[in-house]
């Protein structure tokens, strides 16, 4: 099964408390194409500027992950700058250059409009609409969305809502996008904008899932050294829908899993800065963590 990703590929510089890096490989397409790709075979849509350089692409490939909508156009890429403060859940957005994403109109190679897995990553809500409207015949959609989209295009944003199935948000996303502060109702009203699922991600502390009828509860896993949470949420949604499409399986349970498997693969993103230990990671190391996740959270035998 092939996951459609839609979303920023670009360059990041990144303050922590343990170091900083200076334009590397950033965005929400490529930590969810990474992350996806362990499991799956993945497309991005995307744009770059003249300046992204081929080791970048290089990586992609090494992946396996489709280019074909990745357009390289005139200008520099999409660069975002953050700080992470000592609690590592609270960051800082510095500075955000578009460049090449002003303006830019996603138009989907011919195989890309067949997709049944779409994730609409972080991005200007009215490229995610212009996405969801060139797909013929999709069969679960997954968006991703920032406080930078909820502030300035709060209104294109609720007509996305009511085209998905599940909502990937952080939490403070969660009270700026509902007007509630608790996060249980914050939720609650967000299901009623459109979503069938609501993930709600809480950092170091793990992930909520609402829906209708069920609410559940995954922590992270427990790290001791954490360097950079940079791409933690997409690195998750990418884990998520790539562990979906490998099962085939959008139950109860499976949803479940996946969000565990989501956990797993974020886990790995943030042991170094960037890409690097995504990038890395292989389908035997991640399996062995999902293992070791279950029995962290096994209370029964
Ligand atoms: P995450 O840490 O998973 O929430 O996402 C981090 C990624 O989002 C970084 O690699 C940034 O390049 C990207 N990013 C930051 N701001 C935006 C924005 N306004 N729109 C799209 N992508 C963004």
């Amino acid at each position: 099964m092939s996951v459609l990703a839609v979303g920023t590929v670009a360059f990041d510089s990144i303050e922590t408390p343990w170091g900083s890096a200076e334009r590397i490989l950033g965005g929400s397409a490529s930590y969810f194409a990474l992350a996806a790709s362990v499991f799956t075979d993945v497309r991005i849509v995307g744009v770059i500027g003249q300046d992204f350089p081929e080791a970048y692409l290089e990586l992609f490939s090494q992946r396996n992950i489709d280019l074909d909508g990745l357009k390289r156009e005139k200008g520099d890429t999409f660069h975002w700058r953050g700080r992470y403060h000592e609690d590592i859940n609270v960051r800082d957005t510095l500075e955000l250059h578009l460049n090449v994403l002003s303006g830019f109109a996603p138009k989907l190679p011919e195989r890309y409009r067949d997709s049944e897995y779409v994730f609409l990553g972080n991005i200007d809500p009215m490229m995610q609409i212009e996405v969801l409207n060139q797909i013929r015949k999709m069969k679960l959609v997954v968006c991703d969305t920032m406080d930078h989209w909820i502030r300035e295009s709060g209104k294109d944003l609720r007509k996305v809502l009511q085209r998905i199935e599940i909502l990937v948000i952080n939490d403070s996303e969660a009270r700026l996008l509902s007007g509630y502060s608790n996060i249980v109702r914050a939720a609650r009203a967000i299901l009623k904008m459109g979503p069938r699922v609501v993930l709600i991600k809480r950092g170091e502390y793990g992930v909520l899932q609402f829906s209708d009828s069920s609410v559940f509860a995954t922590p992270a896993y427990p790290l001791e050294e954490v360097f950079d949470p940079t791409g933690a949420g997409d690195s998750f949604a990418g884990g998520f829908l790539g562990q979906l499409a490998r099962s085939g399986d959008d139950s109860q349970r499976g949803i479940r899993r996946a969000i565990v498997y989501g956990s797993v693969v974020a886990s790995f993103t943030v042991e170094d800065f960037g890409v690097k230990r995504l990038a890395a990671a292989s389908i035997s190391e991640i399996e062995d963590r999902y293992e070791r996740f279950v029995e962290l959270t096994d209370f029964h035998t």
